[in-house]
């Protein structure tokens, strides 16, 4: 087989490249992945009861990038989603990210007031703080508040998810979920927030729908490489695989999902409750709120399960931002830059802790250097 560009992993950042190279460019693209779909840890299925679940973990999409929203926009319509997030401290169900609502529901109204006032004076209202940002504070009042809230939202639930504690890990990974000076109860606040109206899995149908694009799934790369002629490959799989772990292997985080069917048509209030100080599973999801599936009668859950990676085992579901592993990745950056008709991209491809917009973001702009330079 003869092609103009192959195309390593189905996920956010092969589909965009693939779709991108195929008509703006009129390459003829083969995309191979080893799973035995397209669509990458976003791919969504029915169950047999027909409820629509995300194979790998609740993905919710968020984008402060017009760019790429307008990008996505040609392949999906969408349905207006605010995720929101409790989680449960002291036995009560709060507003997370941690807010004033949150404090509210936690502290007497006195209390809750005095924070409140303060957090309003020293950042100002609607700012975001991250939680190792607020433990720096030297005001007392402050200073209870952080560490009140590092023990029980963030110490548990961090040490379950990574088996690490907050500031063993890039502050950038906490940084996610910061403390908000406002009573905004959405998990984010970029500026779009959506889920494809019929699905992650039938966006990246249309994605792909190219004539210049053939796919070839349940095949790992290794397999056909020998029976391939092209003239440049984008990879979107681990960069230490790719590699042969030369420099050794980069550390991932994996996670065991396990569904939960219930003969009720709604099981909790919001999209996701998340347990920081109890059971073994960090979070659990419920997908109907996410998917808009309100007519069913029956539910499912998802409960997430960390586990430490073992390759052929797991998924190597998330790099773990911290400085080491950046010194290592380097080195494989190194690597990469000899290669001059391989480019890498991507969650694993680049060996970041990238969101769905950001995976998109990261693969317009290689086709942007691609196309022109
Ligand atoms: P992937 O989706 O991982 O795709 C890479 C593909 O490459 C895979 O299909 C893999 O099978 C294939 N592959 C790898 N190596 C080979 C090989 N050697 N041969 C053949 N194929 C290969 N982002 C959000 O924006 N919102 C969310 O709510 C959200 N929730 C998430 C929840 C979880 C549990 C996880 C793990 C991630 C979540 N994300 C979320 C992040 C999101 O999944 C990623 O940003 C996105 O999927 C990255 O796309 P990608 O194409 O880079 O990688
Ligand atoms: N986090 C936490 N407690 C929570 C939610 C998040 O400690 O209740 C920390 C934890 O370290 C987590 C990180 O913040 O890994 C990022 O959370 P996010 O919800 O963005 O994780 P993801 O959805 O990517 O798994």
């Amino acid at each position: 087989m003869r092609v103009d560009y192959v195309i390593v992993g189905a996920g956010f950042t092969g589909a965009t490249l693939a779709e991108r190279l195929a008509s703006e460019l009129d390459k003829k693209v083969l995309v191979v992945d080893r799973r035995p779909h397209i669509g990458g840890n976003a791919y969504d299925e029915y169950d047999p009861q027909g409820v629509l679940v995300h194979r790998y973990g609740p993905h919710i999409f968020h984008t402060n990038s017009k760019k790429v929203w307008d990008y996505l926009s040609r392949f999906t319509e969408w349905r207006p989603y605010y995720h929101r997030v409790r989680a449960v401290v002291e036995g009560k169900e709060v507003p997370l990210p941690f807010s004033l609502a949150s404090l509210r529901a936690l502290f007497s109204p006195r209390l809750a007031d005095r924070l409140e006032e303060k957090l309003i004076a020293r950042f100002g209202y609607g700012t975001r703080v991250p939680i190792l940002r607020l433990r720096e504070e030297e005001d007392p009042d402050l200073r209870f508040l952080a560490d009140y809230v590092y023990r029980n939202v963030f110490e548990g639930y961090t040490l379950k998810q990574w088996g690490m504690r907050p500031e063993e890990l890039s502050p950038t990974v906490t940084g996610r979920v910061p403390v908000l000076v406002s009573y905004d109860e959405r998990y984010f606040q970029d500026a779009y927030q959506a889920m494809p109206r019929e699905g992650y899995t039938a966006l990246f149908r249309r994605m792909l729908a190219h004539p210049n694009i053939r796919l070839l799934l349940q095949t790992d790369w290794k397999e056909v490489e020998g029976e391939v002629r092209f003239d440049r490959l984008v990879f979107t799989g681990p960069i230490d695989e790719f590699f042969g772990y030369l420099h050794g292997p980069l550390p991932y985080r994996s996670l065991r999902f396990r569904m939960e069917h219930r003969p009720v048509p709604w099981a909790q209030e919001v999209g996701t409750v998340n347990y920081p100080n109890e059971h073994p599973y960090t979070r659990v999801t419920e997908f109907k709120h996410l998917t808009g599936q309100d007519h069913l009668p029956h539910t499912v859950l998802a409960y997430e399960y960390p586990e430490a990676y073992e390759p052929g085992r797991n998924e190597p579901y998330y790099p773990v931002p911290k400085e080491e592993n950046e010194d290592r990745y380097r080195l494989y950056l190194k690597e990469a830059e000899k290669l001059k008709t391989v480019y890498f991209a991507g969650r694993l491809g680049d060996y970041r802790y990238y969101n769905m917009d950001q995976a998109v973001a990261r693969a317009l702009k290689l086709f942007e250097e691609i196309a022109h330079g």
